[in-house]
């Protein structure tokens, strides 16, 4: 037998192996084998187990051995991963890394343990009067009355092994192994979360009906499903997910970020725990130990239901048919390191290898998605209405422009929403505040007209670099140098500087009164998780009058008593050199809103803004999403961005300026002179964020109706284009990043 073998380091290639008759008959595709590697021995995953490929019966060598007979990636994890490989245009030891844990790619086993237990049928101990130290052990067996850990007889209880052994040989007592079970988010396991089955309203019973007579065609299909926040799309993934576990298949729930939904874990368990389903739980804080006993869990069929954010994409679940993506529109689905997969992507293409169902939530659907559903790929349900009818909160624009809303806050609070916000402190109400936290480098904005100056080319907004005074482009390059006054309104309020979190956080707490708690959440927070669920709790206790943070904390979070949302600067993303900075404005505007007013009592919202005509903003107001996706649908055909063609970024980084700038050009001109057909290119630019652990950063952009057939060509350009060994290049397919 001659198989294909994937090393799991160090050679980005299958290899051609011969396997001896003990291991053949126990070898399936997907397992995890030894192999001799030049003079070294590595791990890695048989691909094939038949070589196409002649050689050279000389050359060829044996597989050293197979570390255990079940399949570490099954097969349509295999072939996902060629997939990623090409599609992403990365290495497959990369995505092999990203795809196995590294428990569970080190080849390590379950951790057994040994346990002692009486045998049943033997009560008496009375013929061990010879040996008074296993007599002993018996009676306190006995006592005991059930198994106990081997170790703790031995290191607390003081017996020793022979004593043991003793008891063993004579058949008294027997050794079990035990699978130790590690289990994650016990702790998380919410109280207050009692979850009883809701009778659905008509729109939950109508999009569960689509969804089931979907999951019913037990063919591949995507069904997005829209709903305004608050019209219990959750359920309906549920009632779909119990659709998908009636017919013996196994589902995965993917969600943003697993320490944001705490709540829909919460929900999940105790909803499926009612049908004796364990949960797994997968995200990126699990030990070594917790990830390796949900793998064998999935693997041997204990569990079949996965919860976690983009990575779970991989999880090793058995005749998956299920795949519910929550807020398909979130950006955290992208991965930002090699391999750079969209995780919603994924989950699509994962469910069509196993003609399954995928299901993509979303108060705001992106445009990618709803280009999908224009073009009858996708399906379409909705859920137009807030459970219990209860109404959208009230939104108010406030025009910062106008100089008198501004009051002490300067330019960055009004005297309106400090007035509200103190008005619900008296009525021991609270309020969240919204910030945009980037904004690394800054547009320049007239604060007396709201005037952005953006690139004619590319219709982003033009970026102030104060080293040396210029305004730049950061897709095409273009720079210009910056104006000292408005271009449309000639004033001289041109404000190039924006504010942060801390900032914001010592001026509301000026602001109100001196007895209300001003507390802020930031990113740096979210890797203390205790101290972001405490955050929370408090907040949720009614411990905290004022909750300020970005917009990480807009979604899935539910607090009743929260009748205020103000937005500062909602317009900022706008100003971004970044063509989906409408949509995300919009996203956030909608989610933010769905904040408010979640129990009885109605919700305000006030958003600040320097662009109060602009789409997001007004679409925002009833909401109109299908009114903002057409529109910035137009808006993105006529200039062909996606989800018209695709984005590739292109990043060059070096130590020096100089080199990176000079390698970066020479390859525009190699492109120039040898073009790629179908391909639109700009840049090079100096990236947003123009060095990270110094290195400078330049990109390209390519613009491509077919990702496949530019990246061969790419490729086969940059094969003849020697690189300095100083200077190193990373392709990104689908960029969502643009800094
Ligand atoms: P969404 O994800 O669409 O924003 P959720 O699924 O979180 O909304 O639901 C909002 C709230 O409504 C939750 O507290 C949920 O428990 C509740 N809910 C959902 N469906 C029903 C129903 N049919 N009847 C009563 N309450 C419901
Ligand atoms: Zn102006
Ligand atoms: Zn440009």
């Amino acid at each position: 037998m001659i198989v294909e073998v994937q090393p799991l380091a160090g050679f980005d290639r299958l290899l051609t192996y011969e396997v001896s008759e003990k291991i053949s008959s126990q070898l399936k595709v997907g397992c995890l084998v030894q192999i001799p590697l030049g003079r070294r021995r590595v791990l890695g995953v048989v691909f094939s187990l038949d070589s196409k490929e002649t050689i050279d019966p000389e050359k060829l060598r044996f597989l050293g051995g197979l570390i255990q007979p079940e399949p570490v990636l099954s097969l349509d994890l295999i072939r996902l991963s060629k997939w990623i490989c090409n599609y992403y245009s990365c290495s497959m030891e990369s995505v092999l890394a990203a795809m196995i844990p590294a428990v569970v790619r080190e080849g390590k086993k379950a951790k057994n343990e040994k346990w002692i237990q009486l045998h049943p049928q033997n009560k008496k101990g009375d013929d061990l009067k010879s040996a008074p130290k296993q007599q002993e052990l018996f009676y306190k067996l006995k006592e005991i009355g059930k198994p106990i850990r081997k170790t703790k007889l031995i290191n607390e209880l003081g017996f020793g092994l022979n004593t043991i052994k003793g008891l063993i040989t004579k058949g008294l007592v027997h050794e079990v192994f035990e699978i130790v079970q590690r289990e994650a988010y016990d702790d998380e396991l919410d109280d207050d979360v009692v979850e009883s089955k809701w009778e659905l309203t008509p729109e939950q019973k109508e999009a569960s009906r689509q969804l089931e007579d979907l999951l019913q065609k037990k063919k591949f299909g995507v069904q997005l499903l829209h709903g305004v926040t608050g019209s219990g799309k959750t359920e309906v993934y549920f009632e779909a997910m119990e659709v998908a576990l009636d017919q013996g298949g196994g589902v995965l729930f993917l969600v943003p970020e697993v320490s944001l939904a705490p709540q829909t874990v919460a929900r999940l368990r105790a909803r499926f725990s009612k049908r004796n389903e364990k949960v797994e739980v997968w995200h990126s804080h699990l030990s070594g130990g917790e990830r390796l006993d949900a793998w064998r869990n999935l693997t041997t069929g204990k569990s079949r239901i996965v919860v976690g954010a983009r990575s779970a994409v991989f999880a090793p679940i058995p005749s998956l048919r299920l795949i519910v993506v929550d807020e398909e529109h979130e950006l955290a689905y992208k991965q930002e390191d090699t391999p750079r997969y969209h995780g919603r992507d994924l989950a699509v293409y994962r469910a069509m290898l196993n003609e399954a169902c995928c299901i993509l939530g979303s108060a705001t659907p992106s445009l990618e998605t709803f280009r999908n559903v224009e073009r009858n790929k996708y399906g379409l349900s909705q859920l137009s209405k807030r459970i219990d009818g209860r109404q959208l909160p009230l939104m108010h624009i406030v025009d910062m422009r106008l100089d008198a809303r501004r009051g002490k806050g300067g330019s960055v609070l009004s005297q309106t929403l400090v007035e509200s916000m103190r008005e619900r402190f008296e009525k021991k109400e609270q309020t969240i505040l919204f910030l945009n936290r980037r904004g690394f480098n800054t547009t320049m904005l007239c604060t007396d007209c709201g005037f952005v100056e953006e690139c004619k080319d590319c219709s982003i907004a033009l970026t102030f670099h104060r080293t040396d005074g210029y305004l730049r482009c950061h897709l095409c390059g273009f720079r210009k140098v910056a104006p000292r006054v408005c271009a449309s309104c000639k004033s001289i309020e041109i404000r190039k500087k924006g504010h942060g979190t801390q900032r914001i956080e010592d001026l509301v707490s000026e602001l109100m009164p001196r007895s209300s708690r001003v507390v802020r959440v930031d990113a740096d927070m979210m890797t203390k998780k205790n101290l972001f669920r405490e955050t929370l709790r408090d907040f949720r206790l009614g411990k905290i009058d004022v909750l300020v943070g970005t917009q990480m904390i807009a979604k899935g979070l539910d607090f009743p008593n929260v009748t205020l949302v103000g937005v500062i600067d909602a317009d900022l993303p706008l100003r971004m050199e970044d063509f989906r900075a409408s949509e995300r404005a919009f996203q956030l505007l909608v989610q933010v809103a769905g904040r408010a007013g979640r129990g009885d009592r109605a919700g305000e919202v006030y958003v600040q803004t320097y662009a109060p005509h602009s789409s997001s903003i007004q679409f925002s107001r009833k909401p109109d999403v299908y009114g903002f996706l057409e529109e910035e649908m137009e808006m993105r055909k006529e200039l062909e961005y996606p989800p018209f063609r695709h984005l590739i970024r292109h990043i060059f980084r070096g130590r020096s300026l100089e080199k990176t700038e000079f390698y970066s050009n020479q390859w525009r001109k190699k492109l120039e002179a040898e073009p790629v057909p179908g391909l639109e290119v700009k840049g090079p630019a100096l990236a947003p964020i123009e060095k990270i652990k110094g290195y400078y950063r330049f990109h390209l952009f390519y613009l491509t109706a077919s990702v496949s057939s530019c990246l061969k060509q790419l490729k086969k350009r940059r094969e003849d284009f020697p690189l300095d060994p100083e200077i190193h290049d990373i392709l990104d397919v689908d960029a969502h990043q643009m800094s």
